[in-house]
């Protein structure tokens, strides 16, 4: 998460939106929560959104804290150095994701097997002293190879001050471990023979801490078209339990799912309500909330050329952007189920006979 001016102002409002949808073939019926939509209070009619059976659980459930805890303890390590922006710290962790996935054997998005995406020193205008590389992997879809479901996290983070490595564990080595390890489920599926329809990207970004550049130059300079680029789900700080939930940790803040698309929202609530039953708190969603979460962080990038987002976020704590955001403070528990709710969301949008409808601007 970038920094910025934050004025700590928690509003207790729950907000989303309610649209009738149109239901599909598809095999199993969710009934969607009423909630309160934040401007008008009304209670809304539930939605009946149909998801996909229920083919997507076996590897849900094959992501595991013991592996999330094991990625997240080497990346957040001080060998990383807290992963600034061109330096050593962060090639290695560029270094360590690219094995990674070359040990699950899923390609590189380049089409010359490279999966680093190479910025060069200049486009960091400054605030960087070498140049950098995003990291990218895909999954070809089997049915709609040519239809994109990204999903994102930044790697990088501010370094070493004063001495201090600053290892940025939830910060935002929570967001990559739970990317590689989204990866690796859908991975299982398809070597079972259960691939996804459409492609999945694994885009982990690096700039983000120092203007969100990692993510602006991928959409500046897209692997695939982002016109067929139907969703990015953006994984930034997912570890961790911010105050206003210290007695009810099974949440997650969700910021942006229904800015552009009232289904990514309905899918996104039926798939939680199916099989991860976290508290989705909507707080951050709000337009008039002062600390502007939508615009700080990568998936901005994609919403602004009206791709529809999700932006998972446990908010910030005392530790955020500090040399204090250490693993042995993140809930591997809390992690494992945030992680299996973007796998589920991505795994439906992946999947449907439709293609995720944007019906708003
Ligand atoms: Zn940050």
């Amino acid at each position: 998460m970038k920094i910025s001016l934050i004025v700590v102002i928690f509003s207790f409002v729950l907000s989303c939106s309610s649209t009738q949808k149109k239901s599909d073939s598809q095999s199993e019926t969710t009934e969607r929560s009423t909630s309160i939509a934040p401007t008008d209070n009304q209670v809304k009619e539930p939605s009946k959104i149909k998801l996909l059976n229920d083919s997507g659980k076996v590897y849900a459930e094959s992501i595991l804290q013991e592996d999330l805890k094991e990625v997240l303890y080497t990346l957040a390590s001080d060998a990383y150095e807290g992963r600034f922006t061109g330096e050593p710290g962060q090639k290695k962790a560029a270094q360590f994701i690219t094995d990674y996935y070359k040990t699950l054997g899923i390609s590189a998005a380049n089409s010359d097997g490279n999966y680093l995406q190479e910025i060069p020193q200049a486009y960091f205008k400054g605030n960087a002293k070498f140049s950098s590389e995003n990291v990218v992997a895909y999954i070809k879809g089997t049915e709609k190879p040519d239809e994109y479901v990204v999903i994102s996290a930044h790697y990088d983070h501010v370094g070493v001050k004063g001495g201090k490595v600053y290892n940025g564990a939830d910060d935002d080595a929570s967001g990559t471990t739970a990317v590689l390890e989204i990866a690796k489920a859908f991975q299982k599926a398809v070597k079972a023979g259960n691939g996804p329809k459409r492609s999945v990207v694994f885009l982990h970004v690096t700039g983000e801490e120092i203007g969100l550049y990692g993510s602006k130059y991928y959409t500046e300079n897209p692997i695939f078209p982002l016109e067929n680029t139907i969703v990015d789900l953006n994984i930034d700080m997912i570890g961790r339990v911010d105050e206003k939930h210290q007695e009810t940790p099974e949440f997650i803040y969700l910021i942006g799912a229904d800015k552009l698309s009232t289904e990514l929202h309905e899918i996104s609530e039926a798939v939680n309500k199916k099989y991860t039953q976290l508290q989705l708190d909507y707080t951050y969603n709000d337009d008039k909330d002062p600390n502007r979460f939508y615009y700080r962080s990568d998936h901005y990038n994609f919403a602004k050329n009206n791709i529809p987002v999700i932006f998972y976020f446990n908010g910030v704590h005392e530790d955020y952007h500090k040399d204090t955001d250490t693993p042995d403070k993140i809930r591997y528990d809390l992690l494992q189920k945030r992680a299996q709710l973007a796998f589920y969301t991505a795994w439906e949008i992946a999947n449907r006979d439709q293609k995720l409808e944007v019906d708003k601007e």
